[in-house]
């Protein structure tokens, strides 16, 4: 049984954060430490520690990540630039938080890597 993390609390309400977008699939969010002008995580509701625990059952959840992510970009305006999603995977991955979580990452010239 996979261990719940900060993100649970944020979904719950039980802990600030900024939510821009939450329906019963996913909810998004900004990151506590953005990396860029717009940094914001999609996250399933449901917890999927990481892109290794992915099945057939959460494609719609993990569908719903993109079209949640195309809907952000456009209202923060980064849409027509461009921006980066990025899903990291357990260490060599860099993956600090063990509930899959999609970075919109944008606002600016990215670099090679920004997460
Ligand atoms: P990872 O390295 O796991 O792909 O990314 C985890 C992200 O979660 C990091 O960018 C980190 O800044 C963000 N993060 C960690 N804890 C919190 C939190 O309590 N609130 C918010 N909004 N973001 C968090």
């Amino acid at each position: 049984m996979a261990e719940e993390t900060i993100f649970r609390k944020i979904i719950n309400k039980e802990i600030p954060a900024d939510i821009l977008y939450q329906d019963e699939l996913v909810t998004a969010f900004r990151d506590i430490s953005p990396k860029a002008p717009t940094h914001v995580l999609i996250i399933p509701n449901k917890l999927i520690p990481t892109s290794n625990d992915v099945c057939e059952a959460d494609e719609l959840a993990l569908g719903r990540l993109f079209t949640v992510a195309r809907k952000i970009a456009e209202q923060e305006g980064i849409a027509e630039n461009g921006y980066r999603l990025i899903v990291n995977c357990n260490k060599h991955g860099g993956q600090e938080v063990y509930h899959l979580h999609m970075h919109l990452v944008g606002g600016e010239q990215l670099g090679t890597m920004v997460t």
